[in-house]
Formats: C-alpha cells, structure tokens, sequence
C-alpha cells in the first residue's frame, strides 16, 4: 500500500471472502489472469487493489496485494499476476492455479490511487511491466463509461512478448475516442519497430504526456525505481505533486 492510502477499517468489504477460479487466461509467457467468482463482492472503484491470502496444509499463510484488473462493471473481478522466479504467492496465482481452486482475498483496498469517468480533465497513465493492471482497470473502465475524457498510456514492457492485454489496448486505441497508447520496449524489439526502445525518462514523459498546463491527473505504477523516477520528472516538468499519483509493486525494477 502507499504512503497515503487509508483503508476503511471495519467495512464488510474487509473481511476475508472466498473466491473461486472461473477461468485462467495466459496474457504473457509469465503473467495470467484469473477471472474470480466471488459471492460477496461488494463492488470496487478502478485502481483499487485485494489482498490475497495464501495458507498452507499446516496453517502457514502468506498475504500479498493484487491490483483489481476488472472495470467496476464488469461481472466478474479479475486480476492480473505475474510469476516471479521464487515468488511465493505469484508462483501459485499465476502458476499451479487451475480453474474451480479457491484461495482467500479482502478488499477493495485504496481511495488514493483510483480514477472514476465523473473527474473532469485528461489523465495520463504511465506503467511499467505489470504496473499496468490498474491502470487498465482505468481504461476499461473509461471505454464502459463511454468516457470522452482525454486519455494517454505509456507503457513500459522488456519485449513485445511481454506485453499484457496488448490485443486489448490495440483495440481500444482504434476506438477513436481520445485515447492514445504509447508502447516503449525496454529490452528487445521486433524487427520494423519504429516505437520508443528505451527506459521512461524525462523526454519521454514530456513528449508523449500532457502538458503541465493541461493539469492532467496522472497515475504511475510498475517497479519501484520506474514509478520514483517517473514521478520526479513529472514534478520537474512542473506538474504539481497534488496530481500525480503512483502505487509500488516491489522492490525491483529487474
Ligand atoms: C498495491 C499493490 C498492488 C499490486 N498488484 C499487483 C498486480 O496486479 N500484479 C502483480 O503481479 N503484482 C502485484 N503486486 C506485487 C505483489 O503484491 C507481490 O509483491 C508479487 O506478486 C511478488 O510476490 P511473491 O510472493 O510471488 O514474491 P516474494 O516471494 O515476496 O519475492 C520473491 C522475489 O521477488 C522480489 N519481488 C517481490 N515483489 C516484486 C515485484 N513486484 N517485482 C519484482 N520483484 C519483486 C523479492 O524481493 C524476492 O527477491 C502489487 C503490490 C502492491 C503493493
């Protein structure tokens, strides 16, 4: 959680509540998404976040945070993982879990990092590997809502391959409706890419963003150092600090 999330202590919502694997989708060779039924489901807002509970046959749990990947209005709650190499919630989420398992989660969590299609004004989206499951949550969320609100994603990926929901955010780029996508490929690039090849930086912000006079609200989430640096040359571009909003997944920015 960041620094100035509050959950709602006490709220049903944060009770632990039992979801059951609909479908499993591979998005990436390392990331899936899990398509829950939860009964109980209070609803969420886009940008929101789960715990999820993990415990094992002699009680040992281990809990991790998971981005809500669904639109509020979708009908069933999604998330999306990414299998780290030892991770030892990610390695089960987005590994040996088959459709009909179960495992615990609560939530929604967070009021800080989220986007509603009622606030005025563009937004820009910057993400990085699977920073952008909330994000997306965002998106989905504004193409629903039929939202005309000026809209950017940069996103930052290693490879083609390891782009997630790329089909989806391809399409919806193709809507015409003023949202626009921009890929950086940090790592490997296909032959005839003629996108951006390198880390975010500064020019890269400044270039694909809005201006500082637009006062866009601006969401950052991915590895630590991408989500830090991002925001630092956001502020230096001269957006003020109150619209920029960033959620750390992890320590590494591998
Ligand atoms: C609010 C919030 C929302 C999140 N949403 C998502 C999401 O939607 N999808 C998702 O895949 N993850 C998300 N995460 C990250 C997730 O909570 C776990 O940290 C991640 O899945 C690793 O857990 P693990 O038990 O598999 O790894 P661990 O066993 O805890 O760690 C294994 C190794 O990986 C390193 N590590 C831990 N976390 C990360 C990380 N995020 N990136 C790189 N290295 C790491 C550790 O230092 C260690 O070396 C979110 C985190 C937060 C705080």
């Amino acid at each position: 959680m960041t620094e100035t999330e509050t959950p709602v202590v006490g709220a049903k919502h944060l009770q632990w509540m039992t979801a059951t694997v609909r479908e499993v989708i591979d998005e990436t060779p390392r990331v899936r998404t899990l398509v829950l039924d939860i009964p109980d489901w209070p609803g969420h807002k886009a940008g929101q976040h789960v715990d999820v509970r993990l415990t094992s046959d002699d009680g040992y749990q281990a809990q991790r945070s998971y981005s809500i990947a669904s639109a509020p209005d979708a009908p069933h709650v999604m998330l999306t993982v990414e299998r780290l190499p030892d991770g030892e919630v990610s390695s089960y989420l987005a590994g040996d879990l088959r459709a009909g398992d179960q495992f615990e989660l609560r939530g929604p969590i967070g009021g800080y990092f989220v986007w509603t299609s009622a606030l005025a004004g563009p937004v820009f989206l910057v993400g990085g590997g699977s920073g952008v499951v909330p994000l997306m949550a965002m998106l989905r969320h504004r193409a629903t809502a039929k939202s005309a609100v000026p809209a950017t994603l940069l996103y930052s990926s290693r490879s083609e391959a390891d782009i997630i929901y790329r089909d989806e955010l391809m399409h919806l780029a193709g809507q015409g409706d003023g949202f626009t996508l921009a890929h950086t490929l940090t790592r490997e690039q296909p032959a005839g890419w003629n996108g951006l090849k390198r880390r975010i930086d500064r020019d890269m912000l400044q270039t694909v963003g809005f201006a500082a006079d637009m006062q866009p609200r601006i969401f950052i989430c991915g590895p630590t150092p991408l989500v830090e640096a991002a925001a630092r040359d956001l502020r230096d571009l001269g957006h003020p600090p109150s619209l920029i909003k960033t959620e750390r997944f992890g320590p590494s920015g591998k």
